[in-house]
């Protein structure tokens, strides 16, 4: 990529989006184009149809998305589907229309089967029923990974579809009753330690198991696709290793330096048993994560005291 070339950065205010600035901006990637949310409602098409014609970026970062942890997506699933579709349909047409010269669309592994092969390659896209629990969200990311395809194949455009594994880092959503499992697990552990509390309840069995990825990783690996890959085929993007949602909150609980009991609420859905990427495809590229488990979620927990503790 020149490094002066144009990039728009969708999304930029969320976990991803400002982790791809920074990174960006090391890079010397200094003409990125960014809009807050007040500035531009992405779920309008008329207002991103006017941002490209009058911006022109070259370049297309689609990190933008309605994300939420299990139990979001089993309370609104109308948002997850519908503010998804809004979202890609409406700058993957714009990006189109205005000749943009590559777009990075960031899918989800939670596109693949409930009952996918371990690790999960990507042709196991489409080959089985999903996970009832965030099944809209999905939907709405498979539509995205199609809508790619099919401009590649009937106008030629260059869309590239990456598949990232669940991810984590700073800026990450820290409400319990939205946010996935790792950043409600450290401020769980955070606040029952400041409490002096005796347990902490997790929800579900502890039995599922869950690949995470540092974001700053998933930044990286970002750059090298847009430098390297242009096959409308999906590519995942994980680090290789899975946990058990019991073994994560144990490490959480060790990092944080809450000696508590861990007790489980069964009354909540454990979700999809096991989400583990195959990611030969990446590796064959070159590319391999940095940032391992336990220095990326205390990483996470600094930033999270530092940010997020008043
Ligand atoms: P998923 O990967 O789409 O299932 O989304 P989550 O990150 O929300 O949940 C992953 C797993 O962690 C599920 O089995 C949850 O039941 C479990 N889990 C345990 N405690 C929590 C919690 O406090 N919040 C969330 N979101 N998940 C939790």
């Amino acid at each position: 990529m020149d490094k002066s070339e144009k990039i728009f950065v969708a999304g930029h205010r969320g976990m991803v989006g400002s982790a791809l600035v920074c990174q960006l901006e090391s890079k010397g990637f200094l003409n990125l184009l960014v809009r807050d949310r007040s500035e531009l409602d992405l779920r309008d098409e008329s207002v991103v149809a006017k941002l490209f014609a009058e911006e022109k970026p070259a370049v297309v970062i689609l990190a933008a998305s309605k994300v939420g942890g299990i139990k979001a997506n089993i309370d609104h699933p109308v948002a997850f589907l519908l503010e998804n579709l809004q979202i890609q349909n409406n700058v993957m047409d714009a990006a189109y229309e205005n000749g943009v010269r590559k777009l990075l669309f960031l899918g989800s592994s939670c596109i693949y089967p409930k009952f996918a092969p371990q690790p999960i390659p990507e042709t196991a896209l489409l080959s089985g029923p999903l996970e009832p629990t965030n099944e809209a969200y999905a939907i709405a990311k498979i539509a995205g990974i199609k809508l790619c395809q099919a401009y590649v194949r009937e106008h030629g455009a260059n869309f590239i579809s990456m598949m990232p594994t669940n991810l984590y880092g700073p800026n990450d959503n820290f409400d319990l009753e939205t946010s996935h499992v790792l950043p409600a697990l450290l401020r769980k552990a955070h606040e029952a330690k400041t409490r002096k509390d005796r347990e902490l309840i997790v929800w579900g069995s502890g039995k599922p198991r869950r690949e995470f990825l540092h974001v700053d990783d998933l930044a990286s690996a970002c750059l090298l696709l847009l430098e390297k890959y242009d096959s409308p085929e999906i590519i995942n993007v994980g680090c290789g290793e899975d946990i058990s949602i019991r073994e994560l909150a144990e490490l959480v609980c060790d990092i944080v330096g809450f000696d508590g009991q861990l007790s489980w609420d069964a009354t909540k859905p454990d979700g999809t048993p096991r989400k583990l990427l195959d990611v030969t495809k990446l590796r064959a590229l070159g590319w391999k994560p940095s940032i391992p488990l336990r220095e990326g979620i205390a990483r996470t927990y600094e930033w999270f005291l530092a940010n997020y503790v008043r």
